[in-house]
C-alpha cells in the first residue's frame, strides 16, 4: 500500500485526502500533516479564550458561487448543504457587489466546518498537526520529509498546498527539483497581505447596527467589518457578539513586518472612528495573513504542478487557480487525478 502525505491541512489538503480516501479507499495509506494546532488554514475559525464556544472567521468570510462553478461543483455543494455546513447568506450586507446570478453561503459552524467535514471524509487517514515540514528530499524510490522538532518519515508521494512563497522555502532538493521554468511560473505568484482581528464580547452585550457585515470604501485601514454570529445567524445564549476586522490590503502590506504590539492599536484606534461606542472586548485574537488571497495564480498550470512524477511530487492549492472554494475544489480535482494515475 503506497503512503500519500499531505502537506497542509487547508481547504485544498483535506479534500485530496477525502477524495483519494473515496476513490482509492484501500490502496493508500493517507497522512496528513499541518504546522498549525487545528484545521482549516485560511478557512480559520478562531475560538475565543474566553469561551471556546465562541467563535469568529478570521480569514474567509462567504462561499460564493458563480453559475458556472454551481454547475460543475453541484455535487460539492449538494453534500455540504445537506449536512447543514453551508446555509444560504441571509443577513444583510451592507457595500456588497451584489451579482444576482451568485449564489452566497455562509457557514453557521464556522469557516473551518468545511475542511474539518472533508477531513472527517477521509477516515482512517492520519491526520497530524504540529508537525512543520521543513526539507523533502529524495530517498531511493521514495521521499523523506523532515519536520521541526522530529523524526523524518518516508514516503511514497508528496503532496504540498502551501502558499506557493513557503513551497519555494522548503530546503533538502527542492532546489534541484524544480526546473528553470517551472521556478519563474512559481515566482510570479502573488498574494494580498491583510491583518484580521477578532473581538469577542460577554453574552447579552448589544452591537446596535443595521448590517450583518459591512465593506468600508473610505477608511486607511480597515476594509471590512461583519458581526460574526449575526452574519452566520447564530442565536447562542452563552456567547456575546464576535467581531471580525479585515484591513485593507494597502494597510496590510505598509505594515507587513509589524508586531502585534504596534499594529493592534492602530486597527482598533480605526474601529473606534467607523464604529464609535463600540463597547470594550474581553478579548481580542489578532492575525496577520501574509499570504492572504491570490492576486495572480502560477501560469499555465491550472489546479497542479507536478515537480517529480517519480517519486510523485506535486503542489496544489488556490495559488494554482483562484482564491476561493471554487479555486481550491478544481485544485484538489487535479491533484487527486495526478496521484490516481501516478500510483
Ligand atoms: C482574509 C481572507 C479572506 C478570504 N475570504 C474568502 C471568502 O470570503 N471566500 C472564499 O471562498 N475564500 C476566501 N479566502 C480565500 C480562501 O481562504 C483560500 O483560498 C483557501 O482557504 C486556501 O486553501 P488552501 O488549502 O489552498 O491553502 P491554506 O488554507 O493556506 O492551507 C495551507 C495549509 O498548509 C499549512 N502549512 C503551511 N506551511 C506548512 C509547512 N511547512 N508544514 C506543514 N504545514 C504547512 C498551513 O498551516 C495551512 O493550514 C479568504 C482568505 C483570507 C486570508
Amino acid at each position: 500500500m503506497s503512503r500519500v502525505l499531505i502537506v497542509g491541512a487547508g481547504l485544498t489538503g483535506s479534500l485530496c485526502a477525502c477524495l483519494l480516501r473515496r476513490e482509492m479507499a484501500n490502496k493508500v495509506k493517507i497522512v496528513v500533516w499541518d504546522k498549525s494546532r487545528g484545521a482549516g488554514g485560511r478557512m480559520s475559525t478562531s475560538r475565543s479564550p474566553s469561551n471556546a464556544a465562541c467563535t469568529a472567521d478570521l480569514g474567509a468570510q462567504y462561499i460564493s458561487a458563480t453559475p458556472f462553478y454551481a454547475q460543475i461543483h453541484q455535487s460539492f455543494y449538494e453534500e455540504l448543504l445537506a449536512h447543514s455546513i453551508l446555509k444560504p447568506l441571509v443577513a444583510p450586507v451592507e457595500g456588497m457587489i451584489m451579482k444576482e446570478d451568485l449564489r452566497d453561503f455562509v457557514t453557521p459552524k464556522g469557516v473551518s466546518s468545511i475542511v474539518k467535514h472533508y477531513l472527517r471524509e477521509s477516515a482512517g487517514a492520519e491526520v497530524l498537526f504540529e508537525h512543520h515540514v521543513t526539507r523533502v528530499c529524495q530517498k531511493g524510490a521514495g521521499w523523506e520529509v523532515h519536520r521541526q522538532g522530529g523524526e523524518a518519515e518516508t514516503f511514497d508521494a508528496v503532496v504540498l498546498t502551501m502558499p506557493v512563497p513557503q513551497i519555494l522555502q522548503l530546503q533538502g532538493d527542492m532546489r534541484s527539483l524544480i526546473d528553470e521554468s517551472q521556478r519563474r511560473k512559481l515566482e510570479a505568484v502573488s498574494y494580498s497581505s491583510r491583518y484580521a482581528l477578532g473581538l469577542f464580547y460577554e453574552a447579552g452585550v448589544r452591537i446596535d447596527v443595521p448590517w450583518a457585515a459591512k465593506y468600508i470604501a473610505d477608511n486607511p485601514c480597515i476594509r471590512f467589518i461583519s458581526i460574526d454570529d449575526k452574519k452566520r445567524s447564530l442565536d447562542s445564549p452563552d456567547c456575546g457578539p464576535s467581531v471580525v476586522v479585515h484591513t485593507g490590503v494597502p494597510f496590510g502590506v505598509r505594515h507587513l513586518e509589524g508586531t502585534r504590539e504596534e499594529v493592534e492599536p492602530l486597527i482598533l484606534g480605526e474601529l473606534q472612528k467607523v464604529l464609535p461606542g463600540l463597547p470594550q472586548p474581553i478579548s481580542i485574537k489578532f492575525q496577520k495573513w501574509r499570504y492572504s488571497q491570490v492576486t495572480a495564480a502560477v501560469p499555465d498550470c491550472p489546479g497542479q504542478m507536478t515537480l517529480c512524477s517519480s517519486p510523485l511530487l506535486v503542489c496544489g492549492g488556490d495559488g494554482f487557480m483562484h482564491s476561493n472554494f471554487d479555486g481550491c475544489v478544481e485544485s484538489a480535482l487535479k491533484v487527486t487525478e495526478v496521484l490516481k494515475s501516478s500510483l
